[in-house]
């Protein structure tokens, strides 16, 4: 049974780390505040592109006051990590239904578009019963931090690239491929321990926690992060120390491991003292020469990077400095899908990162109906490169995870864009297009695929580094498109 000393608490459930890190000597040290002034030289140059201007005070665009809810928060306030903690839009079990319900009929007009024309519309009270039936038809729970909820088009909320990507409409899902599967990349397969995924030969992936500060209706790991819904029941990924200790036994036992990322759940989640500790114990392991920390939080709540008042950044870049000293190589790895995300409190954050020295990439998924054309996702890396200076890492095809099949594109879409945008952006901007194979295969580029069947849809492809201890020499993994919805028709009647 599980010591409470041993639990790794999380800031939404207490604050404190447990007894053993909290005596632990760890001080990340400090940054400068971050000056009020820098807020309005930041605006200034970051005004982003709404349908109907923002509220400006002093000179700083204060983009979240169109929210009537929160219509008086100030700069400072929304500035403030605990206060976004405060101000989580969420919808669980244990979540009273009465305060989103609330919440969406503050935000939103009395009718909203159905079609991209405006010409039809569809009342308010209608179009909150469809995000209620979706949330029941979903394999991710409700949580949207107050920076993403306020990036949202409320005039136009179904048309939204964020909102899309967070908030389910029951009436855009459509029924799943019957290859598409909760754990579609076969993670589960290749933990050797219960918080670390072995699958290529030099790299582990850590999963030191289950939780994010905003949950994705996409995301791979729909098995195991946030809490249960209607949909799934996850498996536990449970962040205790006793995980943690067997993760680092693994890799410092397993001389091949180089590479190291640690994921989740969402690596916003832990403590500034948890990172600074994990971040300490990967750099002291002598096969780790680098390690990466995954992270969505740049993208949603980039202001907890510049709070003064809170050390998750300060931990980052002083375990990055460690690393340094160390010989090794630390990252952050974001993940932003469009462009509208990216506020001038996103800029203020990543150039206080790129200013402390550390490397940041970013990873996207190519969705349906929120990034999946040419345009887009080249506006999405130009900002990247240019305005946030972070590298373009991947663009991913999305993953074949279960009550997804509305935001899935075939594969000859992420061909196509790959295609049109090589040439126009400097190369070594340009990310790479690829597809995590289903069942275990790993990383392959898009357009490597041994044959690709337009008419059926399936791809096939190989991946020869990843022999799963010899179980999967000469194996051929396939990605399957989905279904067009005629044929959506004649195999789900429903
Ligand atoms: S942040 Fe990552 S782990 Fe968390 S829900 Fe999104 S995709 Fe999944």
């Amino acid at each position: 049974m599980m010591r409470r000393a041993d639990r790794i608490q999380t800031p939404l459930s207490g604050t404190l780390v447990v007894r053993q890190l909290a005596s632990r000597a760890i001080t990340p040290p400090r940054s400068s505040v971050v000056p009020r002034a820098r807020y309005s030289q930041a605006a200034a140059v970051a005004a982003p592109q709404p349908e109907e201007p923002f509220p400006c005070s002093n000179g700083v665009d204060e983009f979240w006051r169109k929210v009537p809810m929160w219509k008086d928060v100030s700069t400072d306030e929304f500035m403030s990590y605990s206060w976004t903690l405060k101000n989580l839009v969420e919808h669980h079990k244990r979540s009273a239904p009465e305060k989103l319900r609330g919440t969406l009929t503050g935000v939103l007009p009395g009718h909203v578009p159905l079609n991209r024309s405006g010409s039809i519309l569809q009342s308010r009270e209608d179009f909150i019963s469809d995000i209620f039936d979706g949330i029941e038809k979903s394999s991710m729970s409700l949580r949207i931090t107050p920076h993403a909820f306020s990036r949202i088009n409320w005039q136009d909320p179904r048309h939204d690239p964020i909102f899309r990507q967070f908030i389910p409409l029951k009436s855009l899902m459509r029924p799943d491929h019957p290859q598409c599967e909760i754990d579609s990349l076969h993670e589960e397969d290749d933990k050797p321990v219960g918080a670390l995924v072995h699958r290529y030969p030099d790299k582990a992936l850590f999963l030191p926690i289950a939780v994010c500060p905003t949950y994705c209706a996409y995301c791979t790991r729909s098995w195991a992060v946030g809490p249960h819904t209607a949909e799934v029941t996850k498996k536990q990924l449970q962040p205790t120390l006793k995980r943690w200790e067997a993760a680092f036994e693994y890799i410092r036992a397993t001389p091949q491991i180089t590479d190291v990322v640690v994921s989740g759940g969402d690596a916003y989640y832990l403590t500034p003292e948890q990172l600074a500790y994990i971040g300490e114990r990967l750099i002291k392991i002598p096969n780790v020469k680098k390690f990466r920390i995954a992270s969505k939080g740049l993208g949603v709540a980039p202001n907890r990077i510049l709070d003064p008042n809170d050390q998750w950044s300060d931990a980052l870049l002083y375990v990055h400095r460690q690393a340094l000293k160390a010989g090794k190589r630390v990252a952050l790895h974001t993940h932003i899908n469009h462009p509208n995300e990216i506020s001038w409190v996103t800029k203020e954050a990543s150039r206080k990162l790129i200013e402390g020295g550390l490397t940041v990439r970013n990873q996207s998924v190519l969705l349906r109906g929120i990034n999946d054309d040419a345009e887009t996702v080249s506006k999405l890396i130009r900002s990247l490169a240019e305005d946030l200076r972070i590298q373009p890492y991947y663009i991913y095809q999305c993953d074949m995870v279960q009550n997804v099949e509305h935001l899935r594109t075939p594969l000859q879409t992420i061909i196509d864009i790959e295609s049109q945008l090589r040439g126009s952006i400097a190369g070594f901007d340009m990310p790479q297009f690829i597809v995590d194979l289903p069942k275990g295969g790993g990383k392959r580029l898009a357009g490597s695929h041994l044959s690709y069947d337009r008419n059926t849809g399936v791809s096939r492809f190989t991946a020869p580094a990843v022999t799963g201890g010899g179980t999967k020499v000469n194996k051929v993994y396939e990605y399957h498109d989905p279904l067009p919805l005629a044929a959506q028709t004649e195999h789900h009647p429903n």
